[in-house]
């Protein structure tokens, strides 16, 4: 136990994180250009937040939270996603005050759900997502899937799906709704517990549900693109056709519900086919009654949530080439407690001038410094010992060319403050 992480935990190796601040250097750079503007939330919330925001016939909220009541007797749970906690963020601080939209984006959020581990499942993953409140109309539902497909494309990923939706109004809702129910209550005998329970409530949940029985009723349900208003009909045309001038290739499935019950109209979601079973990397869309829902006024919004897990897998499976970090531009090796002490010198001068370098801190043999050396693969090591203290010339290797030089300490530290600039 002690030395094991909690199922469905995952550990980011000091050989792995390049890889995460990889994707969090396009994440950050795509955000920039498009005008989006970090927010950091909390990892946990009132329960009561998302059995508002999320929905309690949702199977996130039924199967799937981390609740505890902490010791003041408040009921808490560690946020299962992203969007609830952002729009109680917008509702309290009375964003909605301010020039509208608002263009959010979150990243490295961890979120937790009671799941059973997989490839590509975990129970705590982190998602990079984004938020834009205040923006009814269409062009800001293809904004959204393009900041999505921009950084997919730039970590690297070929081969993306998007795959879009719209599941209608509280106007056409209704009506769909009441479709759904009839058809669900012909082949109730073919459904699991869960959504038998549910169908009556919120059958749209009976469609997301991973259930096989409840999946075969799903694949012959009315589809909500059948039943969509007017103004929603025309919502959903207007998308497709700015993501046909964009060039974004897209292909409607009417089948995407997604798993929260705020959404409205557009839902989409991205797959990178080549990761198999976990193959959405990406899942968002519209919910324009979600701020109402948590106690603000009618405030439209859109957002997405991406699976940073996920991505990271799809690289990997992809053979996506991640640049490697940076190596050690020089390690000194000092022999004795004088060149110590030169050494620790000349490498805290080169860190405060921003060159990476290392000296011995635990008191090895030279031997045993070069060895380390090796292993830590820098551009150039240094030797000095008392001989060369004294002469003020130390001996300078250049690791891939392998030719060794004199050098003073200020020559040292010319060559790499220069290489650097
Ligand atoms: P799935 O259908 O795979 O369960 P979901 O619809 O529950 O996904 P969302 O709530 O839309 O997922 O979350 C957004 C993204 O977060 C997903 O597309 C996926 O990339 C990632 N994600 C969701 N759940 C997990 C998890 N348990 N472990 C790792 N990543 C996850
Ligand atoms: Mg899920």
């Amino acid at each position: 136990m002690l030395t094991t992480a909690p199922k469905g935990t995952k550990d980011v190796l000091p050989g792995e994180s390049y890889q995460w601040h990889y994707i969090e250097n396009i994440m950050r750079e795509v955000c920039r250009v498009y005008g989006y503007d970090e927010i950091r939330l909390p990892t946990f919330e009132h329960t009561e937040l998302f059995l508002r925001g999320v929905g309690d016939t949702t199977d996130v909220v039924q199967k799937e939270m981390y609740t505890f009541e902490d010791k003041g007797g408040r009921s808490i749970t560690l946020k299962p996603e992203g969007t609830a906690g952002a729009a109680r963020m917008f509702v309290e601080h009375a964003l909605y005050n301010e020039a509208l939209p608002k263009r959010l984006y979150y990243l490295n959020s961890a979120h937790f759900r009671y799941e059973r581990p997989q490839a590509g499942r975990y129970r705590e993953h982190h998602q990079f997502g984004v938020e834009v409140f205040g923006a009814p109309q269409s062009a800001i539902d293809a904004e959204v899937i393009m900041l999505a497909m921009a950084v997919l494309r730039r970590a690297g990923l070929p081969n993306l799906e998007v795959e879009l939706n719209s599941i209608g109004c509280s106007k056409c809702r209704p009506a769909y709704s009441q479709a759904l129910k009839e058809y669900l209550h012909a082949h109730e005998d073919e459904l699991c517990g869960t959504c038998r329970e549910r169908m009556e409530r919120n059958p749209l949940r009976v469609l997301d549900c991973k259930v096989e029985g409840c999946k075969a009723v799903a694949a012959a349900a009315p589809k909500p693109v059948d039943y969509l208003c007017q103004e929603c009909a025309a919502h959903f045309e207007s998308l497709k056709a700015y993501l046909q001038m964009e060039n974004v290739k897209f292909r409607v499935n009417p089948f995407i519900v997604r798993g929260l019950d705020y959404y409205t109209r557009t839902v989409f979601e991205i797959l990178s086919p080549d990761l198999g079973a976990q193959s959405t990397v990406c899942g968002g869309g519209r919910y324009d009654g979600l701020i109402e829902a948590v106690g603000g006024p009618q405030v439209a919004g859109i957002g997405f949530g991406m699976g940073m897990e996920r991505l990271l897998l799809a690289l990997e499976k992809m053979n996506v080439d991640i640049p490697k970090p940076e190596r050690v531009q020089l390690y000194v090796a000092p022999m004795g407690e004088e060149a110590s002490l030169a050494a620790f010198d000349l490498v805290s001068r080169l860190r405060q001038a921003g060159v990476k370098a290392e000296t011995d801190c635990v008191g090895r043999s030279l031997k045993a410094q070069l060895k380390y050396a090796n292993k830590l693969d820098c551009a150039f090591v240094a030797v000095v010992g008392s001989d060369e203290l004294a002469g003020g010339a130390w001996r300078v290797r250049d690791m891939m060319g392998g030719e060794e030089t004199t050098r003073t300490p200020e020559e040292i530290f010319q060559m790499l403050t220069e290489a650097t600039k």
